[in-house]
């Protein structure tokens, strides 16, 4: 089975081919299908919004569609900026100032935190799947590390004994969040399938 991917992010890409590779014949990507989407993540939980971008992706390619919603929640904050990690700090999507809302607003405040992730699959043939994965963390008083993307130089993995910035990307994958989602999709596919 093919599978068109809501993404053309080569970070992701790679990472779900690492995971769901042998699984699907080909995994296959918005530029690989010639698809130009921009979908605007109109759901109110990471789950409706993987579901919109996987069904908006099945509908324009006709294929399986696999999409992520990803975002950071921390308890001190309600689960801010949660589902509206990417904009937490307006529409621009500028990392820096979202890490600098995010430390503002956690003055004074506990630094208990997760990223969360949600796999959508909408089959062909209109089943659909989502799985969930997390990794638990604690926010710093200040950045550290020049990997990664958005707030993982604030982001301390105790796993890790790091920050998601200064952990290869390898190091960053075997604990991660979106691998976790994945590999629990594995599972979900492999029992669908027997
Ligand atoms: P997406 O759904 O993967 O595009 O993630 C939405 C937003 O959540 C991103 O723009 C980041 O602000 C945040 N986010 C999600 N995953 C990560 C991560 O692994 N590291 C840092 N920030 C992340």
């Amino acid at each position: 089975m093919k599978v068109a991917i809501a993404t053309n992010n080569p970070n992701k890409l790679r990472e779900i081919r690492a995971i769901l590779g042998d699984f699907f014949e080909e995994v296959l990507s918005l530029d690989e299908l010639g698809i130009h989407a921009d979908i605007e993540e109109t759901g109110t939980t990471l789950t409706e919004n993987a579901l919109i971008k996987a069904r908006t992706i099945r509908e324009m390619s006709g294929l399986t569609a696999l999409a992520d919603d990803s975002g950071l929640m921390v308890d001190a904050l309600n689960g801010a900026p949660g589902v509206y990690s990417a904009r937490y700090a307006g529409e621009e999507h500028d990392d820096k100032k979202n890490n600098a809302l995010l430390l503002k607003n956690l003055a004074g405040k506990p630094r208990s935190a997760k990223f969360c992730s949600v796999i959508a699959v909408c089959f062909a043939d209109g089943r659909e799947l989502t799985a969930e994965g997390s990794v638990e963390g604690v926010i710093l008083e200040e950045e550290r590390g020049n990997g990664g993307f958005g707030y993982d130089p604030l982001f301390y993995s105790p796993e890790l004994g790091k920050t998601f910035a200064e952990a290869s990307p390898e190091e960053k994958n075997s604990v991660s969040h979106r691998s976790r989602a994945l590999r629990n999709m594995l599972g979900l596919l492999s029992a669908e399938n027997k």
